[in-house]
């Protein structure tokens, strides 16, 4: 039994050898693939579009244009692929990206470029925090290259039929999808919560032509809730069932912790995401003057904010990526040249290097302002060591349990 007393029951009747061949099929694809869940979902008109669109209209979701530009087209995925019929919703979890793109990450962060040169200690010891994703590698490229292969996959098996990959990049309303095909539900920081994967993992999508009792083998959505649950079992997971899901919906709304926790007020009383307020809106794509109120609630963050991922009970199994520290000097010392060629494939690469430089240097001038307030008569000791915050293990730890 799990800790929410939800998600374990005894066998049901999809037993290993009654499971329908084209379900069985796409999971050992998607295994291969090194995907951690999917399922599938007939296409129709978003349950969820009525309520995006009145968050669209009010205001919401403004700055956000690839959400607000658009909105209508967003009614259903047919407008991303025409004669689509089905879709295949698939997880790729945080841990797995953390774990590929391990290599690159280490050469990022420490590259020379990235290394405090500061003589001034205090300014030596500003840094900013790159939330632990997006210290990975960008994951629409890792997500992307296996959509292809699950596209090639259904080629093959249903010769003529079209396909489309979205990863971001198609008018879709990609949670109510994930909800509607049972990979979780939304939880009230806005995010799909997974019975394994927590709220940690990434969404990718597969648009077909080929309708879903063709797909799945599977007559209803029921028989193919069944196999996938066999199936889920057989490797040692869980999945929640519809009704798991709304009870784990209801019990959210009555925890509201990570409404609590974000410091910006973002998470509104009835569980919208405010982006004009969310610390990641203002790091990442948001190019405008930081509010004084928002640059308080930055508190060392320099791209990205997980805390309402961080709270959430639903994580609480589900290992973190660390952020980063960065220096905020080696920061403001980087040109464009090496920006790109650092960042270019992880998702800091979106804030552009003037976008990273203008959170910076709120950073530094509100941890100058603070230095002030404590130490007001403090000289600058020059010629003192300089600490490598990337390797200092004590103050990273420190700014970690201030921050996150
Ligand atoms: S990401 Fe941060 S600022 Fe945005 S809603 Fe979550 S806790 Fe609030
Ligand atoms: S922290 Fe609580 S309220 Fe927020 S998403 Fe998780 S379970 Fe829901």
């Amino acid at each position: 039994m799990t800790e929410l007393g939800i998600g374990t029951r005894a066998d049901t009747d999809a037993t290993r050898d009654s499971l329908p061949e084209p379900t069985r099929a796409l999971h050992t694809v998607m295994r291969e693939l090194k995907l951690d869940d999917w399922s599938a979902a007939t296409i129709g008109e978003a349950a969820s579009f009525p309520l995006f669109l009145e968050r669209v209209r009010s205001g919401l979701c403004d700055g956000l244009s690839y959400l607000t530009s658009e909105p209508e087209a967003r009614r259903s995925p047919s407008s991303a692929l025409p004669n689509a019929r089905a879709m295949l919703v698939v997880a790729l979890a945080e841990a797995r990206v953390r774990a590929e793109s391990a290599s690159a990450t280490a050469m990022i962060y420490n590259a020379p470029e990235l290394q405090s040169q500061s003589c001034d200690a205090a300014r030596g010891n500003a840094v900013g925090a790159v939330s632990g994703y997006a210290t990975c590698l960008d994951y629409h490229d890792l997500m992307r290259a296996r959509l292809k292969g699950l596209a090639r996959f259904l080629t093959a098996r249903f010769p003529g039929a079209s396909t489309r990959c979205a990863v971001d990049t198609a008018p879709i309303l990609e949670k109510n999808w994930a909800v509607e095909s049972g990979l979780g539900f939304i939880g009230l920081n806005s995010l799909v919560i997974n019975p394994t994967l927590g709220s940690r993992f990434f969404l990718g999508e597969v648009l077909t032509s080929i309708s879903f009792e063709e797909l799945t083998g599977c007559a209803t959505r029921e028989e193919f809730d069944a196999a996938r649950d066999a199936l889920a079992r057989e490797d040692g997971r869980t999945i929640w069932t519809r009704e798991e899901r709304m009870k784990l919906r209801e019990r959210c709304l009555l925890c509201r912790t990570c409404q609590r926790a974000c410091p910006t007020n973002a998470i509104t009383p009835d569980g919208a995401l405010d982006a004009r307020r969310c610390l990641n809106y203002w790091t990442i794509e948001n190019r405008d003057e930081i509010p004084d109120d928002i640059a308080r609630a930055l508190d060392g963050r320099l791209f990205g904010c997980d805390l309402c991922q961080r709270v959430c009970p639903h994580n609480a199994r589900v290992e973190a990526t660390a952020p980063r520290m960065l220096p905020l000097d080696a920061v403001e010392r980087l040109d464009d040249a090496t920006f790109r060629r650092l960042f270019k494939k992880t998702p800091v690469f979106r804030a552009r290097v003037d976008g990273l430089q203008r959170v910076a240097r709120a950073l530094r001038e509100r941890s100058e302002d603070e230095e002030a307030e404590k130490q007001p008569n403090q000289t600058n000791p020059h010629n003192q060591p300089i600490p490598n915050i990337t390797d200092n293990f004590s103050t990273r730890n420190i700014l970690q349990n201030k921050f996150f």
